[in-house]
């Protein structure tokens, strides 16, 4: 009765998102609102997606956490540190939760509707390809970032790799940060492997290729992902010039002072940006796990959308 009881998805979902609630509460990785919306987010990855779709999140969650603490201070004096000693807030977890936790119910929905007869098993598969395509992105995204201002050599701008900019600039990318996005994407792709290996039923694959196909889908999009969101950063996203010290950053204040608008679409802050390239993330792990028709669709999307725009 009891371990009936434990064992239901909705019951351990509970007591797990208790457990690690209170912790990350404990260790300063969110506020309250941050911790209520991360309840949410995980709680319904756990029982849409599954185990192995929650535990790749919470790596996320974990991993995130101690990299914005990593060096908190020196990263506070250079200007670049998270706001509020890193606390996250529901902006940041609906930020970076909010496409995975819809990838994760499109992964619960189609295997019910597979069940059903309705779609095909594969659905189910695409919709985790997209799931994994966020998260990967997001965590190799948030932890280059964290990590990447470490790089002893200056950063280079993506849109201009021969020009040095200074550390914490947007759109500013380093080989230690291109690392750690790599070694992000390898850890989740790692992560799913043995799920998918040892406790297959908590996977949700339907054919033995698709084993193959996870350890190359969490590593390529998380680091087109990443790079995508340095990329639309440096371009498109609202940017400021500090004339103290000359960085481009999204900030408003920097080194004490206001700082000087100088490019970019005003109402796309950093919020939005990190929203986009987890979606374009999924929309790597959907073209990944599907096959290749669906890259003639999207790529055919994203050049009406550069057309479109001009
Ligand atoms: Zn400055």
């Amino acid at each position: 009765m009891l371990d009936q009881l434990l064992s239901h998805p909705v019951v351990s979902g509970l007591i797990l998102m208790g457990l690690i609630g209170a912790l990350s509460y404990r260790l300063h990785f969110v506020d309250i609102s941050g911790l209520i919306s991360a309840f949410v987010v995980g709680f319904t990855v756990w029982y849409t997606g599954g185990p192995a779709a929650f535990v790749i999140l919470l790596f996320y969650f974990i991993a995130a956490g101690i990299a914005t603490k990593f060096k908190y201070k020196a990263k506070a004096r250079l200007g670049i540190a998270q706001e509020a000693k890193g606390k996250r807030s529901w902006k940041n977890v609906f930020g970076s939760g909010t496409i995975p936790m819809l990838f994760s119910i499109g992964v619960y929905l189609s295997r019910q509707l597979a069940i059903q007869g309705f779609v095909d098993p594969s659905l189910a598969f695409w919709m985790f390809g997209g799931y994994v395509g966020a998260v990967s992105t997001t965590a190799a995204d948030t932890l280059a970032s964290e990590l990447g201002v470490f790089s002893k050599s200056k950063p280079r701008l993506i849109t201009n790799l021969r020009r040095k900019v200074p550390t914490g600039t947007i759109g500013g990318v380093s080989l230690l940060g291109e690392a750690v996005a790599l070694l992000a994407g390898t850890f989740i792709g790692y992560i799913l492997v043995l799920f998918a290996v040892f406790a297959r039923p908590l996977v949700p694959i339907s054919s033995d290729a698709q084993v193959f196909y996870l350890m190359p889908l969490a590593i390529i999009t998380a680091f087109a992902g990443c790079n995508a969101d340095s990329l639309i950063g440096a371009t498109l996203q609202n940017r400021y010039v500090c004339e103290i010290c000359g960085m481009i950053t999204d900030k408003e204040f920097h080194c004490g002072y206001e700082t000087k608008y100088v490019g970019g679409f005003k109402r796309l802050s950093n919020f939005i940006v990190n929203f986009g390239s987890s979606g374009m993330g999924a929309t790597f792990g959907i073209v990944l796990g599907a096959g290749f028709f669906v890259w003639v669709l999207s790529g055919l999307f994203f050049w009406l959308l550069a057309s479109s725009s001009k």
